[in-house]
């Protein structure tokens, strides 16, 4: 084979520079962090329930890493619950009360910018008998406190609020939420994952009855989190086992995550006595964002939301292309909440302050941390820049879920499959595709249309990326990848796999 049939692995090179930018998914575990885990796992192995002196010394590091997390949000250090992650503890304090209340009371108010693990679980009270109703928000995502006032009733044994938003860094006034709850005898539920580490948070002055934590948000390891519940509020183990965390959450404990989550909540002054500089970056770029698209829309508050977040709509961009276009820059940044990239749908949070479908999904989340630099935001500005000044080649990824009967059969769609022949035995190919592998596509570029949209796919969505970028490097004008490959549309749609796949396929043959 000659080196210039294979000219298209050059799009393979990643970039070099990595600018990250999506600190609110998750962040980098901080080397004081690594450093304690490290030691946490090599020497301390001992079961902290044992008693034994092994397992004392465990007893002890689970003893001081709580202290640490209660000294972060000024609590007491029996207030604090570890749990596996955030989404866990929001769990057990909606299940834990709803079966303490249930059916004396049986009302929920929430805010509808909620976390999916709030949104996600009361969806499931309701198949219960809760009732649960979403205050409206204003256009910031701010609870409406006059609303929230007539919809807490005698009947409501709980109010979801969270502190900070994750998707568009709004702060809610959680203390007058506290205020109008406690009038009629409601609790108080506070997500307070984003806002850790990023603005003060004291759990005893905002008089939450709740609150919930995660490790991975403030440079701690991932698959731990802290609940706080305040002394003599309810709660009731939704974890049912051992005695471990004074009954409320049974399960040995994750020693090491729980020593690394000490530290990083050892490091939360230091990491709020960057916030001004991490904030003055985020203007910068929103400065810069202005200039290159004075259309643009800047969702999150500017002055009092959180110091790292913008969520900016682009009107008429493509969010899937230009995400594709950062990425291949080395730059992260989300579509709206790592937790909802795969599936495509509109963000709930977007929806609720207010837009439409259509500009949801213009819609892009960027948030910054410790490690973002001056030279970072030159960077992705300048890669904005080129993307809206047509500078830059731009592919669109289609996820699997978008992959329905209609873009399948569009006619305006030219379906491509760039698999070696030895893959094609594990899926069938999508209905209408041509095939051709993608070591000899050189061969084929005069066969395939320029006039038409080119949908690249391969088994996991790899090869077609790469395809994709190389086809548009050639000239063609609209050329998407499918994301996840045949594979993920398979999970995705496999009704219509099983209707429709290997049906019509064209092997495309080289031109004389
Ligand atoms: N709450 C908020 C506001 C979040 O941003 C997240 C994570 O994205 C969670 C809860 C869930 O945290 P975890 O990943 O620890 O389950």
């Amino acid at each position: 084979m000659e080196i210039r049939q294979l000219e298209f692995l050059k799009h393979l090179l990643p970039c070099k520079r990595r600018v990250y930018l999506d600190h609110n998914a998750t962040t980098n575990v901080s080397r004081r962090v690594r450093r304690r885990m490290n030691q946490v796992l090599k020497h301390a192995y001992g079961n902290p329930s044992s008693l034994y002196a092994s397992g004392r010394k465990s007893a002890e590091i689970v003893r001081a890493a709580r202290k640490q997390v209660a000294d972060a949000i000024h609590a007491d250090a029996q207030e604090i619950v570890f749990t596996g992650c955030a989404t866990e503890a929001n769990n057990a304090v909606l299940k834990s009360l709803s079966n303490f209340f249930y059916p004396r009371r049986k009302k929920i108010v929430s805010l509808p910018v909620e976390h999916p693990s709030v949104i996600q679980t009361l969806e499931f009270l309701k198949t219960q008998g809760i009732a649960v109703e979403y205050c409206p928000v204003d256009p910031w995502g701010r609870a409406r406190l006059d609303e929230l006032e007539k919809m807490i009733d005698g009947e409501t044994f709980l109010v979801c609020c969270m502190l900070a938003n994750n998707e568009i860094g709004t702060i809610q006034d959680v203390g007058a939420v506290v205020r109008i709850a406690a009038r009629h005898g409601a609790l108080v539920l506070s997500d307070c994952v984003q806002a850790l580490g990023k603005i003060p948070v004291d759990v005893h002055s905002l008089g939450v009855d709740y609150a919930t934590f995660s490790a991975h948000k403030l440079y701690g390891p991932k698959g731990v989190g802290a609940l706080y519940v305040k002394q003599g509020s309810p709660f009731a183990s939704f974890i049912h086992g051992g005695h471990q965390e004074s009954g409320m959450r049974a399960g040995t404990e994750s020693l090491h995550n729980i020593a690394g989550f000490g530290v990083a909540c050892r490091d939360v002054n230091e990491l709020l006595s960057r916030a001004r500089r991490i904030r003055a970056l985020k203007n910068r770029l929103i400065e810069r964002l202005r200039a290159v698209r004075a259309d643009c829309v800047i969702l999150s508050p500017e002055d009092d939301g959180l110091p790292n977040t913008i969520s900016v709509t682009f009107p008429r961009a493509n969010n899937a292309e230009l995400l594709a276009v950062l990425d291949r820059h080395g730059i992260a940044v989300s579509a709206a909440s790592a937790c909802s990239a795969q599936e495509d749908t509109p963000s709930h949070v977007l929806k609720a302050i207010g837009l439409s479908d259509q500009s949801a999904k213009e819609t892009i989340r960027i948030s910054l941390g410790c490690g973002t630099s001056r030279r970072d935001i030159g960077y992705a500005a300048n890669v904005f820049k080129d993307f809206f000044n047509g500078k830059t080649l731009a592919i669109g990824l289609i996820a699997p879920a978008r992959l329905d009967e209609a873009m399948l059969f569009d006619r305006e769609t030219y379906i491509l499959d760039v698999r070696p022949q030895f893959l094609r035995k594990n899926f069938k190919s999508l209905p209408n595709a041509h095939e051709l592998s993608f070591v000899a596509v050189e061969k084929y570029l005069a066969q395939l249309p320029r006039d038409r949209h080119i949908l690249v796919s391969c088994q996991h969505g790899n090869l077609s990326y790469i395809l994709a970028y190389y086809l548009k490097s050639k000239g063609f004008a609209r050329v998407s990848s499918l994301r996840n490959g045949i594979g993920g549309w398979k999970k995705e749609h496999g009704d219509l796999y099983q209707r429709y796949a290997g049906q019509n396929v064209t092997v495309l043959k080289p031109s004389k």
